[in-house]
């Protein structure tokens, strides 16, 4: 049966980003297709300036989502990633097989280092190596597939590298891994910036939907998001970057391409209109779930408990092989 790994870092609370670019799929086709595991990535929650009470509260809430938007623990395993030391373990392996010019390259690094450098903040190394943590992550469960929204599609690609690498100086070990992205908005943009993807850990929320924001805040922020000076609806991501964004999400959420749905609406009113309600209808069920998860916290206990062990016992002969070949 075919292994998929995917993660969330409890960075911020979760978004419409989230769900559209990740959880949906692994609630709807992943874990029922596949070996699946989920993970809270909570380790990559320290790449930058962070609160530890935070860091904590944010990782039980992003796994009582996942939980909430459909994850059932009897189909596939869910834990956070600190409980598993085999994490750790491989990252530093791998770290002695990339070389800091192919992390200097990665984008995120590049935009991220360049925003604290900014605001005077000095780069956590972590922040340098996270890519490595997250091809250990990959590679410690023999992963075939990694569903993700786009923005990650190079950190996969330094998954594979790395993998193929070992493989070739230390003998095979590792399964080499793919992306794979959503149909539709595997790039959710943010909604005051359709420049730039909606990020959990950005600065201003108007732009940002939260799966726990209320009705009206979602109608809200929909209603206020910032589209183009001209007039016809239509889909073009260059041209009309805001409203390509509203058809996207409007498309996710129901039914029809968002050229197709382009041709529905002859004005912005209308479309964001559609747009918030269908937002409100899809995360009303989330919303409720979570608070029912929340309100019993023993069950999210038990998943956690049992998901972590499952985890451990998947990963520790692959990372034990690791450290044999490479001569430890
Ligand atoms: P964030 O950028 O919100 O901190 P994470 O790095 O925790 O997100 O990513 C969790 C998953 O959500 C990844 O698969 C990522 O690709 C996806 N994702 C995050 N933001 C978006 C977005 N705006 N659009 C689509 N997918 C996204």
């Amino acid at each position: 049966m075919k292994r998929i790994f995917s993660g969330i870092k409890p960075t911020g609370h979760l978004t419409l980003g989230n769900y559209l670019g990740a959880l949906r799929r692994w609630v709807e086709l992943d874990q029922h297709q596949a070996d699946a595991l989920f993970s809270v990535v909570d380790l990559h929650a320290l790449t930058v300036d962070h609160d530890p009470a935070r860091v904590r509260r944010l990782s039980r809430q992003a796994v009582t989502l996942m939980l909430a938007a459909g994850l059932d623990p009897d189909l596939c395993t869910v834990f956070v990633q600190s409980q598993v030391d085999e994490h750790a373990r491989l990252s530093y392996v791998l770290e002695c097989t990339a070389t800091d010019g192919e992390l200097r390259r990665m984008i995120q690094y590049k935009e991220k280092s360049a925003q604290a450098r900014a605001a005077g903040q000095s780069v956590r190394l972590s922040l340098l190596t996270y890519p490595v943590l997250m091809a250990a992550d990959i590679l410690a469960y023999g992963t075939d597939e990694v569903p993700v929204g786009a923005d990650q599609t190079q950190h996969v690609e330094l998954s594979r590298d790395l993998a193929v690498r070992f493989n070739q100086r230390y003998g095979h070990t590792f399964t080499v891994p793919r992306a794979t992205h959503p149909p539709v908005a595997a790039r959710v943009m943010d909604l005051q910036d359709p420049m730039s993807k909606m990020g959990k850990s950005h600065e201003s929320p108007a732009g940002i939907v939260y799966l726990l924001d209320d009705a009206d805040q979602v109608r809200k922020k929909v209603m206020r998001a910032v589209t183009d000076s001209g007039r016809e609806v239509e889909y073009d991501r260059e041209r009309s970057p805001g409203v390509a964004n509203l058809l996207e999400i409007l498309s996710a959420c129901s039914e029809g391409n968002p050229i197709e749905l382009a041709g529905v609406y002859e004005s912005y009113g209308a479309l964001k209109r559609d747009t918030a309600e269908a937002v409100v209808e899809l995360l009303r069920p989330v919303r409720e779930r979570h608070a029912e998860l929340a309100a019993d916290g023993g069950f999210v206990d038990e998943v956690l408990r049992k998901g972590a062990e499952r985890a451990r016992g998947m990963a520790r002969p692959r990372v034990d092989a690791a450290y044999a070949a490479i001569g430890l």
